[in-house]
Parts: C-alpha cells; sequence; structure tokens
C-alpha cells in the first residue's frame, strides 16, 4: 500500500508542504481543525460591513521568493500587485510632511545619497550607521546594535522592523532584522517592491492551493482538529480525532503544522515560543480617493499603515498589545480621524465625527514575539521521531513570523518527509 504523509493544519506551512509533497506524486492527507483553510492568512465574509475581507492585511515584498514560487506553482502569482519600482508613500501626522521613499533598483544603494528618494531630515551617514545591524552579535537585540533614534530611525527603520518584526524594534532579535534586512534592501529595489493580495489573501493564496491539491486528489478535512499523537517507540504511531483514531502504517508520516501553543500540548517536551505580540486591523467601507496610493506608511500616528483597496481602506496596527482592550468604538473613532487626514478626506466627504461601516480585527496572538529568549525555543524540523516533522512560522527558519517562513517551512518539512534533505 502507499505510504500516505498526514498534515496538521492548512495554514500556509500545512498547505505548502501538501502541494509540494502531491506534486511528487506522494499521497497526502490534510486535516484541518478549523472549517476553512489559510489560518492566520485567510478572508472571511464580515457580516458588519457585508464585504469579503482578509483577517489582516499582509504585506509582502518582492525578495520573497518562496512566497513568489508558490503563487506560480498554485496559479495566484497574477493577483499580488504593487508598483514597478520599491517606492514607499509616507505621511508625518506631526509634521503634516508627505514623502515618497525611493530605493533604486539595483544593489548599489545610490537612492542614500539623493535629498529627494531618501527619507527626509536625513544624511548618508545616518544609513552608514545602520549597516552594523546586518551583521550582529549573536543573541542581539536590535537596540543593542543600533541607537534606536533619529530621524532615520523614526521614519523609516523603526517602522520598517516592526511591520517585520511585530515586536517594539529596540527589543527585538537582531538577527531576525539581519535576515530581513539582507534579503531585501541590502539586494537593492528589486527585492523590496511592495506587494498586495489586491483581491484578498483567500483568492491569491487560499483557494488556488485547494484547487491544486484537488486537481491531485488530495483530501482537504475541515472540522478534523487532532487531539492527541499515539506513539510508539521511536515513531508517531495513531493519529487520535477524537471521534476517529487513524492508524499509522510503518511508512507513513506526519507533519504537525499547528500553532507552537497547539504542538506543545501534542508533542511532549517540545521547546516553542510561549510570548506573543498582537495585531490590529481595521477596515472602513469607504471607496478611496482616486489619488491614494495602495499602500502608505504613517508615522506619529496610532497606525501603522493604510492599504487602499477598490472598496475600503484598511490599517494595520503591529505590535499593538496596548490596544487589545481599547473598547472598539473609540479605537475606530481614532484610527478614522487618522485616516481620513491622511487620505485628504474633505469635511464634506468624510465628516469626522460620522464613519464609514467599519471592522476592527484584533488578532491577540498574531505572531510570536521576536526577542532574543524566544529565538532561542524556535525548534528545528526534525523531532524526536523518525516520522514527525514540524512547520509553521515559528519554527527555526531564520526569519521572523512571516507568510515567507511559513512558506519555508512547508516546503523543508516537506524535503525531510520525502527523504530529499537532511536538517
Ligand atoms: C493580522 C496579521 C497580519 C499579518 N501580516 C503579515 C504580513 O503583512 N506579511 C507577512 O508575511 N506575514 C504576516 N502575518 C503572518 C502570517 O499570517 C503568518 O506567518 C502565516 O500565516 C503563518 O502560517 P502557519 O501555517 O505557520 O500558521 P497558521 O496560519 O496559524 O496555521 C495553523 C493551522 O493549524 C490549524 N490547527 C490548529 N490546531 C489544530 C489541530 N489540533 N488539528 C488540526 N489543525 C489545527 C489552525 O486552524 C490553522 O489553520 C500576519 C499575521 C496576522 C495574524
Amino acid at each position: 500500500m502507499a505510504r500516505t504523509t498526514h498534515v496538521i493544519g492548512a495554514g500556509l506551512a500545512g498547505l505548502t508542504a501538501a502541494i509540494h509533497l502531491s506534486e511528487r506524486g506522494e499521497t497526502v492527507v490534510v486535516h484541518e481543525a478549523a472549517g476553512q483553510a489559510g489560518g492566520r492568512c485567510r478572508s472571511y465574509h464580515d457580516p458588519a460591513l457585508d464585504m469579503e475581507i482578509d483577517n489582516g492585511n499582509h504585506l509582502l515584498l518582492s525578495a520573497n521568493e518562496a512566497a513568489l514560487r508558490f503563487l506560480a506553482t498554485v496559479g495566484g502569482a497574477d493577483r499580488l500587485v504593487g508598483p514597478p519600482h520599491a517606492d514607499f508613500p509616507f505621511v508625518d501626522l506631526k509634521s503634516h510632511e508627505r514623502w515618497t521613499l525611493r530605493i533604486n533598483d539595483g544593489r548599489l544603494p545610490w537612492w542614500i545619497f539623493n535629498a529627494k528618494r531618501r527619507v527626509p531630515g536625513t544624511r548618508a551617514s545616518n544609513y552608514l550607521a545602520i549597516a552594523r545591524l546586518l551583521r550582529p552579535p549573536p543573541g542581539a537585540t536590535v537596540g543593542d546594535v543600533i541607537a534606536c533614534k533619529g530621524a532615520l530611525y523614526d521614519r523609516l527603520v523603526g517602522p520598517l522592523l516592526l511591520a517585520a518584526l511585530n515586536t517594539a524594534p529596540p527589543e527585538g532579535t537582531a538577527a531576525l532584522a539581519a535576515s530581513v534586512l539582507r534579503e531585501t534592501v541590502a539586494r537593492g529595489g528589486r527585492a523590496c517592491r511592495p506587494l498586495i493580495a489586491r483581491d484578498g489573501l483567500g483568492p491569491t493564496f487560499i483557494a488556488p492551493a485547494l484547487a491544486f491539491l484537488a486537481a491531485r486528489g488530495v483530501k482537504v478535512g475541515f472540522g478534523r482538529r487532532l487531539r492527541a499523537l499515539g506513539f510508539d517507540a521511536n515513531m508517531v504511531a495513531a493519529l487520535d480525532f477524537g471521534d476517529e483514531t487513524i492508524g499509522l502504517g510503518d511508512g507513513d508520516r506526519v507533519i504537525l503544522a499547528v500553532p507552537p501553543v497547539v504542538a506543545t500540548a501534542l508533542v511532549p517536551n517540545l521547546p516553542a515560543p510561549d510570548e506573543f505580540r498582537a495585531i490590529v486591523n481595521a477596515h472602513f467601507k469607504i471607496k478611496p480617493p482616486a489619488a491614494m496610493p495602495p499602500i502608505i506608511g504613517v508615522i506619529n500616528g496610532t497606525v501603522d499603515w493604510i492599504f487602499a483597496f477598490a472598496d475600503r481602506l484598511s490599517v494595520t496596527i503591529s505590535g499593538a498589545d496596548r490596544l487589545v482592550d481599547t473598547p472598539r468604538e473609540e479605537l475606530a473613532r481614532t484610527i478614522w480621524r487618522e485616516v481620513a487626514t491622511v487620505a485628504q478626506m474633505s469635511d464634506t466627504d468624510a465628516p469626522p465625527e460620522v464613519l464609514p461601516p467599519w471592522q476592527i480585527v484584533r488578532e491577540r496572538r498574531a505572531t510570536f514575539a521576536a526577542l532574543p529568549a524566544q529565538e532561542k525555543k524556535r525548534p528545528a524540523a526534525t523531532t524526536a521521531w523518525r516520522n514527525l516533522w514540524l512547520a509553521g512560522d515559528w519554527t527555526a527558519t531564520g526569519l521572523p513570523a512571516t507568510i515567507e517562513g511559513a512558506i519555508r517551512s512547508g516546503d523543508l518539512a516537506a524535503d525531510l518527509a520525502a527523504g530529499l534533505a537532511r536538517h
């Protein structure tokens, strides 16, 4: 009988592992606890807005090679859109300045020598000081390596690293910041083009992935929460779903692609991150002004980034634990005032006190906290059991908790399970 790989969890890591194995003609079954796939990267119909929205705005960069490969494989690549160059518009809500950061395409960073391309109020020498962050000492925080103050930090490095780490940069793991910077800014503008799933995360990533799997005969079961793993000597011998137990044969394999709190409950003595950071998203059902760029960075506001979609304006606030208990209405009003200012809406178009239909989505455990102590707890993909591998953005990918990290972890787990890689 053909050996079967059971993938537990249909987030991006689990879906990637299943795709990778099914491409090789392996027999794969996916078990997902929720009623839909996508995990933390999903779209859903929001009743308050009566529209399909994402659980959170997700930004990718053109350097995210594994994510782009995933989309090329399943057929969603044309749904990621972005400008032809690495141009990032910003607004400072305190000084009311507006500028566009323009990172030139090639590796030689001449943009830092051009006052029209770099951040206003900075000099080229400020950027050279940041280069220290590319090779930080082990165990260091960002704050150990660079001074977390000054115009360049406040207007670029801080916002960029907060978005990447979802953790206040001064306490964030410098090695993770370094990986992100080495793969993006240090490679030039071609690696930094912002990319957005214009039609939503579900239609871009998840629906094509499910269609790809269905076409290869991979069954994805929903409402299938794994309750326990049955161990026998050095292998997993059974999967317990409560109402059903699946016995595993000698060649069968398991890829566990669930969040860390679930994995530690299923696998004995598994080290895993146990501190998390929130992300708050706000969505306003209103047609953005024609001049509004697809993404704009906000300095000195509650809001970090504003995304303009065809039918709504959406906001991301990272490292947002301070806001998870703020009353929703109060938060919506604060955010809307900032959005209307940034979008330069007139009081007639958008009276500041009248909110368009809105929704606030708070993901309390959006990502693990990117702290040096948490980094040490990220496990490898291999386990003490010969037919069990781990995948997920929280495993030791060398990247922060991102789509790119989740997809790379799924690729690696599939390679290990197929015997194609050693870890
Ligand atoms: C609001 C928000 C904004 C973000 N913004 C960005 C961004 O801009 N750019 C970026 O790159 N990344 C971003 N991320 C991070 C990105 O979404 C994640 O890194 C990625 O989706 C993680 O995928 P995963 O497969 O590792 O985990 P998950 O998506 O958590 O998948 C785990 C799956 O396992 C399932 N599961 C749990 N328990 C069981 C069980 N017992 N049995 C079976 N199944 C189970 C879950 O239901 C889930 O589907 C953001 C995340 C959030 C929450």
